[in-house]
């Protein structure tokens, strides 16, 4: 039988992951680049078993097992890049490690993967799922979003008349704000009778009547006790929007949980970025979050132009709610650096100025046991180069936004003064 760790360039997501994206397009992971979207959706066979089947993933899975090859090296730019400057951190070796047969967290599951592996793959054997609805609705409009994962953002561009920009060419969107379709859950049958984690997002994930049908669907199988729920959710809403009731009354149907809340800062900044979401009721949600059966809750923020220089706050309120309850909160997450594409809130737009004034701050406030996070952020603040055309683009938008908002960017990070002054 095939020993995993004797495969030379081995990454277990294309045999056992599916990432459903809000447009039905499938691809094994979300980490990939130049996945050929275009091209699936063109060819209508976009299901999870569609492109299971297709050429184009036999022949991207004999890659892994070959050790290399021309898809590997078009799609995975990422991981090898990774890989270029660091021997043993990426996503790949992240997944590999979920299966060491000593340590990993799905060690259980390595020999029947492994077992997979020598079939002809044309039976499914998933594992875990992402599932980005189709459906952008979302109540909030974060700067670093885009109208893809929030119809609030969407229409707050189509009223300030911002056309053009990240996402805003979407071929699923096609110039419309909210997007809400139907999707047939029956055709993840297949995909949900072995899963061991269900990842749900958003949109704002709980507002999304899609993800109530997917989780019902889990029930009505009787495999919800056999897989982790985990829900990225903004923490401002929990509606009763499935036929079982809300949050609550859902997540006591499966194994465990994760609930990843995503913010920005911690405390007031939030409430600016994240607009127009109030952290009390945040940090309300949070607590009730706490008490539902065999949940695990984690923080997870941006890397972005208005967090870097604030992210100790972050460490240090998450790291109070640790002492208070360590077997329910998880270490902070630095999730998604922001940057490429149309993003506009990137270090690279933040002046060297304000860098010198963060990186004293990280300096000065870093948590000792957060060291090796902190020293990457810094990182980014020494090693990224200063793009004033992207600056001053944000700045733009910056003001745009606060006068439709009625917010103003210095009254709570008063370090960009100088520049907003300019405008
Ligand atoms: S090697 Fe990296 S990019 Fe490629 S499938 Fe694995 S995790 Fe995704």
């Amino acid at each position: 039988m095939t020993k995993i760790k004797d495969l030379e360039w081995f990454c277990p997501q294309p045999f056992m992951n599916a990432v459903v994206n809000h447009d039905r397009v499938t691809k094994p992971c979300c980490v990939l680049k130049r996945w050929p979207n275009g091209k699936i959706r063109k060819s209508g066979k976009t299901s999870v078993m569609d492109v299971h089947q297709s050429q184009l993933m036999k022949d991207f899975r004999k890659e892994f097992l070959e050790g290399s090859g021309p898809l590997t090296e078009k799609f995975c730019l990422v991981c090898k890049e990774q890989e270029k400057h660091s021997k043993t951190e990426s996503h790949r070796l992240m997944y590999v490690d979920k299966f060491d047969e000593n340590h990993g967290e799905y060690r259980e599951h390595t020999t029947a993967l492994e077992e997979y592996i020598d079939t002809d793959h044309s039976e499914p054997f998933y594992l875990t799922m992402e599932y980005n609805a189709p459906n952008n609705f979302c109540n909030l409009k974060c700067n670093m979003c885009g109208p893809f994962n929030s119809s609030t953002f969407a229409k707050e561009n189509k009223a300030i008349g911002i056309t053009e920009g990240k996402g805003m060419a979407s071929r699923w969107l096609a110039g419309r704000t909210w997007v809400n379709e139907e999707d047939d859950m029956n055709q993840y049958t297949d995909v949900l009778k072995n899963l061991i984690e269900l990842k749900l997002v958003g949109g704002e994930t709980l507002a999304l009547p899609q993800n109530y049908e997917m989780m019902d669907k889990a029930i009505e199988m009787g495999v919800s006790k056999q897989m982790r729920l985990v829900l990225t959710t903004n923490a401002t809403l929990t509606p009763k929007m499935g036929k079982h009731g809300d949050v609550f009354d859902y997540v006591p149907h499966f194994k465990d949980c994760q609930m990843n809340v995503s913010i920005e800062c911690w405390g007031e900044k939030n409430n600016y970025i994240r607009f127009p979401s109030k952290w009390e009721k945040i940090m309300e949600n949070v607590e009730r979050f706490s008490k539902m059966p065999r949940t695990k809750i984690l923080f997870a923020t941006c890397v972005s132009s208005l967090t870097i220089g604030y992210l100790h706050e972050v460490a240090e309120g998450v790291d109070a709610l640790i002492e208070k309850q360590p077997d329910i909160f998880k270490e902070f997450a630095t999730g998604s650096l922001v940057i490429g594409g149309d993003n506009l809130y990137t270090v690279t737009a933040i002046p060297l100025d304000i860098r010198d004034l963060y990186l004293e701050r990280i300096y000065e406030h870093a948590p000792e046991r957060h060291t090796k996070t902190f020293m990457k952020l810094a990182k980014y603040l020494t090693d990224m180069p200063f793009d004033e055309s992207l600056h001053n683009r944000m700045m733009i938008d910056v003001a745009k936004r606060d006068k439709f908002r009625g917010t103003v960017l210095t009254d709570v990070f008063p370090e960009w003064e100088p520049y907003y002054e300019k405008l």
